[in-house]
């Protein structure tokens, strides 16, 4: 297969596809990445998240298998590879590579659910990076889903979508994700914030003025100890509310402790699970003091609470490390930047950063060029704007 580098993933997957399968794609869809703003650690213990999809997408060119013939064909280009199986039944994830599961994993999500998973030849290539927290994993279920919902002809809501991709994610993939990602590429909107409730699944949309770049710097530092220390972090906080749940009866998570009873009961929580929860509770209310914020255009206040929450995730949930924290002082060091700070789950990945559009380009570089000065290391540097959710452009 020859793959031509330097082109933009969405003709890199009609191309592709137009020379594996002799004919061009009947359809096009893309799917974006999502990064997220505030409200870091929070999803799991029933918080609200402030997530945007970007302008980094996975595309997806894919035509219906004519009928009586079940098999599928997937081409991942930025892997130079394919496959192709028998979908009647859908097979099982040891008989796939493990790029494979994923967009499979929405077929048969799809039919748990009693929805038709139409059979498909299908390429796809993305400019989301890989495993560097902006959830490449759900940018491709959800190019899927809106794949299979274009076949069938059927129209599902952006939520119930996202929904099928976590199922994929959880119970075929066997990654266990929240709802966040697959939300975020599902629902996204252009230039707004979305303010999802992890608990009720209800959620909105809050303008971001359009003179405003968000900017994500990878620090090329990958961590493999996040598992552990996620889980560590999950059960402090699942303490901290059996704990406190003895002075405030009928909790069920952090999201249920406001900041005034988390104070008058601090005290009765050992150090560990009372610096997670604390992180959690303020955290919490960061979110809710950014939505007033966002609403009236007050990005210097917004960006304020950014930065403090990198601050929380450094001191009180200990997830961050040098790097990061080097990035998201260097940032603040820039003119045009109104926040930075570590997103994702922390020990590597990125920083997000809040920057005026016209100095994006100059911030940027100079990010990267101190970065590089300070730690040794070469940073990836994407200046990204919120966008609209996954869909069908052609
Ligand atoms: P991320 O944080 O980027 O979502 P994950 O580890 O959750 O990282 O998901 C990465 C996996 O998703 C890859 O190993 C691959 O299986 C799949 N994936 C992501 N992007 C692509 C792509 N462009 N082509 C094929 N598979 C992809
Ligand atoms: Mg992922």
């Amino acid at each position: 297969m020859d793959i031509i580098l330097d082109m933009y993933p969405k003709d890199l997957a009609a191309n592709v596809f137009h020379d594996r399968f002799g004919q061009s794609p009947k359809h096009l869809v893309l799917a974006p990445g999502r990064v997220n703003l505030l409200g870091e650690h929070v999803d799991y213990n029933d918080g609200w998240v402030m997530p945007a999809a970007i302008d980094r997408s996975t595309w997806l060119a894919f035509s219906p298998v004519e009928e009586g013939d079940g098999l599928a064909t997937l081409v991942a280009v930025d892997f130079a590879e394919q496959v192709s199986f028998n979908s009647e039944p859908i097979p099982a994830k040891t008989n796939l590579p493990e790029w494979a599961r994923y967009p499979v994993g929405v077929a048969w999500a799809f039919r748990q659910a009693g929805l038709p998973a139409p059979v498909m030849l299908a390429a796809y290539a993305s400019d989301v990076p890989r495993g560097a927290g902006l959830s490449s994993s759900a940018s491709v279920e959800m190019a899927f889903g809106v794949a299979l919902q274009t076949l069938a002809g059927q129209s599902i809501p952006a939520m119930q979508m996202a929904l099928l991709g976590q199922k994929a994610e959880n119970d075929y993939v066997g990654v266990n994700c929240g709802i966040m990602d697959q939300f975020a590429s599902a629902c996204g909107l252009r230039d707004h914030l979305l303010l999802l409730d992890c608990r009720s699944l209800a959620w909105r949309s809050l303008p971001l003025p359009d003179n405003l770049a968000i900017v994500i710097a990878d620090t090329s530092v990958r961590r493999k100890l996040t598992v552990s220390a996620y889980n560590t972090r999950r059960q402090a906080c699942e303490d901290a509310v059996r704990i406190l749940s003895a002075e405030l009866p009928g909790i069920r998570a952090l999201r249920d402790v406001s900041l005034e009873a988390f104070n008058r009961f601090e005290d009765k929580l050992p150090g560990e699970p009372a610096r997670r929860a604390r992180h959690v509770v303020e955290e919490l209310d960061r979110v809710q003091r950014a939505i007033p914020l966002l609403e009236q255009g007050d990005i210097q206040q917004f960006g304020r609470l950014m930065n403090e929450c990198h601050a929380s995730l450094r001191d009180l949930y200990e997830v961050s490390i040098p790097e990061l924290d080097a990035m998201a002082e260097i940032a603040r060091e820039l003119p045009g930047c109104y926040g930075a700070r570590l997103t994702g789950a922390g020990f590597g990945g990125c920083t997000v950063n809040l920057v005026a559009r016209e100095q994006a380009e100059t911030f940027s570089v100079e990010l990267a060029r101190r970065y590089q000065v300070r730690t040794n290391l070469a940073a990836e540097v994407y200046i990204c704007r919120a966008s609209d959710g996954a869909r069908l452009v052609d």
